[in-house]
C-alpha cells in the first residue's frame, strides 16, 4: 500500500472513529467548553480549562482578563490558581491533566510547565500564537526539567465554531456602533 496513504489513514483514525478518546476525556472537554461559554456572557473570548487529577476536578476556569483587569488571566492560569489554592501547594498533583478548548500560548504552556502538569489535552488549534504544535512545541524541550504529555483535537471543531462565532458578533456589535456614532 502506499505508505503516504497509510500513515494518514494512522493519523486519521484515532479521532475520527473515536476510539482514541475516553469517555472520561470526552466529559471532561465537555466541561471546559461549558466554561468557555460562560466567558461569551461575559464579552470574553471564549476558552474555557480544567484541571482533573484522580477524575476529580481540581480547578477550573474561563477566559477573563478584561473582567479581571488582569493580561495574565488566561483560562489556563485561572484553572491554575483555582488549584492551587485550593489545594495549598504551587505544584499540581502527579498525573494532573489539563483539558482546555484552545491550544495554549507561551505564557500559559510556562505556568503549565511549573506547576508540573502531566497531560494537556487541547481542543482548537491556534495557528498565529500557539506554542504546542502550531509556533514551536515548547511542551517537550530538552532545556526545561519536566515535559507534558500533549494529545490535540478532542471536540476542535465545537471549540473552533463557538470561537468563530464570537468574533464574527464582536466585528458585527462592533460596526453597528461605528456606524450609529458616524450617523449622529
Ligand atoms: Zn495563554
Amino acid at each position: 500500500m502506499n505508505k503516504q496513504l497509510t500513515d494518514d489513514k494512522f493519523n486519521f483514525l484515532p479521532i475520527a472513529t473515536n476510539t482514541f478518546w475516553s469517555t472520561q476525556d470526552v466529559k471532561w472537554m465537555q466541561k471546559a467548553l461549558t466554561l468557555a461559554r460562560q466567558g461569551v456572557e461575559c464579552g470574553e473570548v471564549p476558552v474555557g480549562a480544567i484541571l482533573v487529577h484522580d477524575n476529580q476536578i481540581i480547578g477550573q476556569g474561563f477566559n477573563e482578563p478584561i473582567g479581571r483587569h488582569d493580561a495574565t488571566a488566561h483560562a489556563e492560569i485561572v484553572a491554575l490558581r483555582d488549584a492551587c489554592t485550593r489545594l495549598k501547594n504551587y505544584r499540581l498533583p502527579v498525573k494532573t491533566t489539563l483539558y482546555v478548548t484552545l491550544e495554549p500560548c507561551t505564557m500559559c504552556i510556562g505556568a503549565l510547565i511549573h506547576a508540573r502538569v502531566d497531560r494537556l489535552i487541547y481542543a482548537a488549534s491556534e495557528p498565529r500564537a500557539g506554542m504546542v504544535g502550531s509556533q514551536m512545541d515548547l511542551a517537550v524541550q530538552p532545556f526545561y526539567n519536566h515535559s507534558i504529555q500533549v494529545h490535540k483535537g478532542l471536540c476542535s471543531e465545537h471549540s473552533s465554531q463557538m470561537l468563530k462565532t464570537f468574533f464574527r458578533e464582536r466585528r458585527k456589535s462592533m460596526k453597528q456602533r461605528k456606524d450609529s456614532a458616524s450617523s449622529k
